[in-house]
């Protein structure tokens, strides 16, 4: 590693074309890379790769008019000049004019030849840009790279957040030698292996909020119908049963109901899925079994709906805050206070509303606020910044404490209202009821697992599968005979329904 080719094609593929800090060489000033191509991408690389000490060669078609759009201490030379004076070569070209550098062939020999090519659709040629460029140039050493950084995001210099680069190739000195680039132009590199990787490299840039679809549909999902829910409840029974018209609460009280029930709903999904897959380890009695690709993909979108609960909180925290301004809401106050002057009522204080009312904000803002800590720790930079233990702390134990105190928040919005004739409009439920279902589920199944979980799936070396399953059965079995306040028969010889459940499991 410790010559350093200059020109000329490599001896062998030993030899290196980069400085290796490493090894004690420091000074890049001494390397030309080029490249090939004057447009945006070939503008901001040179620009970065001056900026990081390099000396760059720009092949172009038309060097002349190209030069004007380069700093002056940037060699821009015809394509072959430039080929000649390096070895390492950006091909900052797009894919359908590779075959006009076909002329160059003898020249490229040996060369490394980085792709940083994109196309305009997922998977568009049945073979990737660079592995397309390795077959036109066989005696070439192909690595793709660079192609997820923007040229925007090039001139920003090292400042700027997104510094993965992927990169592959079939040659492993090319690899490490591009890698080892990368690492000097301030880049994380991501090493994906062989050139077969390509195709996926150049199918990242085009990836659409992939992981987002599914919670987006969930959430619009749930907005809708709890919407058409609080709609039907609280503006048309009124109207069929007293004519009354309430139809000015659809902008802002209807919306109002429907973001708390998505968020606590979402919140919920995002732990339902992990009691899930330990209920399923728990069945099957062993961690390295594969989850369903259904509960694979759901289990990757915790973070989307986590923050999308989050989102939904905010705005609801927001509309909540302007209740007090609408119109509507100041003359139900008149009204109400000509009504207490007419009923010759001095004080309406109520002690227990007044409590309620105290709880309630409490507990929202609480939530809020751990919610918002969530959110925070889920950003890849603050992420990073937590070692495993602390990371699952926040997003699991604070994670749950939110649940649990969010849903605390609605059982006090709900009171005893949920025991009122009254409340139950069309025969349906309060809305703060179905609110509850799936928090309830999970928290008390939490419990379960929690206690469950580790003695099934870390012991399994011991437990026969069968085993774990009953012990899930009886737990369950437990559970709901206790809810439905059973009495379980006791067998002679045993003292409490525990063991009479294990014996019987053994
Ligand atoms: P561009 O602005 O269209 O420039 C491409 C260059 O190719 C031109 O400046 C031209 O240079 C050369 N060229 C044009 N027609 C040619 C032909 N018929 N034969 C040979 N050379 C020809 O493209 P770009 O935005 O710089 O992108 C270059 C490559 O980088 C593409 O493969 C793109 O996918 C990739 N990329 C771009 C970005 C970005 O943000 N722009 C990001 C990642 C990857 P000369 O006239 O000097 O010969």
């Amino acid at each position: 590693m410790e010559s350093i080719s200059m020109m000329g094609s490599p001896k062998n593929l030993n030899e290196t074309f980069l400085p290796n800090v490493a090894n004690g060489i420091k000074d890049v000033s001494k390397v030309t890379i080029g490249i090939i191509g004057s447009g945006d991408f070939a503008k901001s690389l040179t620009i970065r790769l001056i900026r990081c000490g390099y000396h760059v060669v720009v092949g172009s078609r038309n060097p002349k008019h190209a030069a004007d759009f380069f700093p002056h201490v940037v060699d821009v030379t015809h394509h072959e000049d430039a080929v000649a004076k390096t070895n390492i070569i950006f091909v900052a070209i797009r894919r359908e004019h590779y075959i006009s550098l076909w002329d160059l062939k003898h020249l490229l020999a040996g060369k490394i030849l980085i792709d940083v090519s994109n196309n305009t659709r997922v998977d568009q040629y049945p073979d990737s840009n660079a592995e397309y460029l390795a077959s036109l140039f066989p005696d070439s050493l192909v690595v793709k790279g660079f192609n997820v950084i923007s040229a925007w995001s090039l001139q920003l210099g090292p400042k700027d957040a997104s510094r993965q680069v992927y990169i592959c190739s079939n040659n492993v000195q090319a690899r490490h030698q591009v890698i080892e680039l990368a690492r000097q132009l301030s880049f994380i590199p991501i090493d994906l292996g062989a050139l077969s990787s390509s195709r996926e490299i150049e199918n990242l840039p085009l990836r659409l909020f992939t992981l987002w679809k599914g919670p987006v549909v969930i959430a619009i999902s749930l907005a809708t119908f709890f919407f058409i829910y609080s709609f039907v409840r609280d503006v048309i029974h009124p109207y069929m049963r007293n004519q009354q018209s309430d139809f000015y609460k659809i902008p802002i009280e209807i919306v109002n109901k429907t973001l708390p029930i998505v968020a606590i709903t979402l919140l919920s999904l995002v732990y339902l899925s992990g009691l899930i897959a330990a209920a399923y380890q728990l069945y099957y009695g062993t961690k390295y079994r594969r989850f369903p690709p259904w509960l694979d993909n759901w289990l990757q979108c915790r973070k989307q709906l986590g923050l999308l609960s989050f989102f939904f909180a905010a705005v609801h925290v927001v509309y909540s805050l302007c209740l007090p301004m609408r119109r509507s809401e100041r003359y139900l106050f008149l009204n109400m206070a000509y009504q207490q002057v007419h009923a010759n009522v001095e004080n309406s204080w109520n002690e227990e509303e007044v409590w309620r009312i105290e709880m309630y904000i409490s507990f929202g803002i609480m939530s809020l606020g751990l919610l918002s800590l969530l959110a925070v720790t889920s950003i890849p930079s603050v992420n990073s910044a937590l070692n495993w233990r602390e990371f699952s702390f926040i997003q699991s134990t604070l994670g749950y404490i939110a649940l649990l105190i969010s849903t605390f928040h609605v059982l006090i919005y709900g009171w005893k209202r949920a025991f009122e004739e009254e409340y139950y409009r069309f025969y349906t439920p309060p809305n703060f009821v179905l609110a509850l279902v799936l928090p309830s589920i999970v928290i008390l199944v939490h419990r379960y697992c929690t206690v469950m979980h580790p003695l099934t799936v870390y012991t399994e070396m011991y437990w026969p599968s069968f085993l774990c399953k009953r012990l899930l059965h009886h737990y369950i079995s437990s559970t709901m005979m206790k809810l439905l306040n059973f009495k379980l028969p006791k067998v002679s010889g045993q003292n409490n329904d525990e063991s009479f459940l294990f014996s019987n499991c053994v």
